[in-house]
């Protein structure tokens, strides 16, 4: 059994991404920014903005984040979005979920500039990542991509199993495995069997919030499993989705929790704000010459 390294593979991309900042910095005069809205005082989302914030540092990122009370309408949510998409400082927006209920947040999503859309939500850069064209893709399925492009495991013809099928998550992580021509299903809380379906399975991927779903019996002997679920136990302990101590034996790749996913999600963020950052220079070149 090999683990998945999350935190070394971040490390790694974090590290290319503050190289190429420099370059932007001398050769365009250019930071690349990234803005983070954030409605309410779950402690949870606060956690993670945190963690975005410091890792903008980290890499020489300006960063900014709005925070909100859970009072806020959505209109006012709009017109903050709205400034942002309009602020040249800013190549990066990303909308801290869940919103609260009053939040329609399909149409905050929508109103984020799909050019900054450096979580991959929107609809138009859904659309087009289904469709197999250049577009930004959710940092937490993009992670995972990155991690069996780091490993070199192979997905063409693989039964893939994606247990969960959020937008965030599971829906994504499946076009991106099925542009790779593997075999994929995926299931969710109305699946009818899902051990029938992960036994089979040569990679299984799982992000539901369910700790221990995924147990011994439920995989083969030398699947590749995937564990994106974050879950704090009453002791205190972060856990994914699977029975790690007693699943992992039978793996012949395997991601730890903490220490897998998680950190991969971060770098791919930073990754997407600086690809953004990269085309904006490019744009304002472009536009210099043409003058
Ligand atoms: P969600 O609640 O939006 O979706 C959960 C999905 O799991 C749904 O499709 C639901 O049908 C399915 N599900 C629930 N119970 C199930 C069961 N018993 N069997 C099969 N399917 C079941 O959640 P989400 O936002 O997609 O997050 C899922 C998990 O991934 C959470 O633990 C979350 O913390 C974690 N997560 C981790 C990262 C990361 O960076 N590692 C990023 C995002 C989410």
């Amino acid at each position: 059994m090999q683990l998945i390294d999350g935190k070394s593979l971040s490390k790694k991309v974090q590290d290319f991404v503050k190289s190429e900042v420099e370059v932007l910095k001398t050769e365009q005069g250019m930071v690349p920014g990234l803005a983070v809205v954030i409605v309410g005082d779950d402690p949870a989302s606060h956690a993670y903005v945190s963690m975005k914030e410091k890792a903008c540092k980290n890499v020489g990122f300006y960063s900014i984040a709005h925070k909100m009370p859970d009072t806020i309408t959505q209109d006012e949510i709009i017109a903050i979005i709205t400034m942002m998409n309009n602020n040249p400082h800013i190549h990066g927006i990303l909308v801290q979920l869940p919103l609260p209920s009053h939040i329609d947040t399909n149409k905050i999503l929508e109103v984020i500039d799909p050019k900054k859309d450096v979580d991959g939500f929107h609809a138009y850069n859904v659309g087009r990542m289904v469709s197999n064209l250049e577009s930004f893709v959710a940092c937490t399925p993009l992670g995972v991509m990155k991690m069996f492009e780091e490993y070199n495991i192979e997905l063409e013809g693989k039964d893939v199993v994606v247990v969960g099928a959020s937008n965030i998550v599971g829906k994504p992580m499946a076009s991106l495995l099925l542009n790779k021509n593997a075999t994929v299903t995926i299931t969710h809380i109305y699946t009818k069997d899902l051990k029938q379906h992960t036994l089979n399975a040569d990679i299984v991927i799982v992000g539901v919030g369910v700790p221990s779903l995924i147990k011994e019996d439920m995989v083969k002997e030398g699947a590749i499993v995937i564990d994106i679920g974050i879950n704090r136990l009453d002791d205190g302990r972060l856990v994914g989705d699977v029975d790690f101590e007693k699943v992992s034996s039978k793996c012949s790749y395997i991601t730890p929790v903490p220490g897998g996913v998680g950190p991969m999600t971060i770098a791919m963020l930073l990754q997407n704000t600086l690809i953004s950052a990269q085309a904006f220079a490019q744009e304002k070149a472009e536009l210099n010459e043409a003058d």
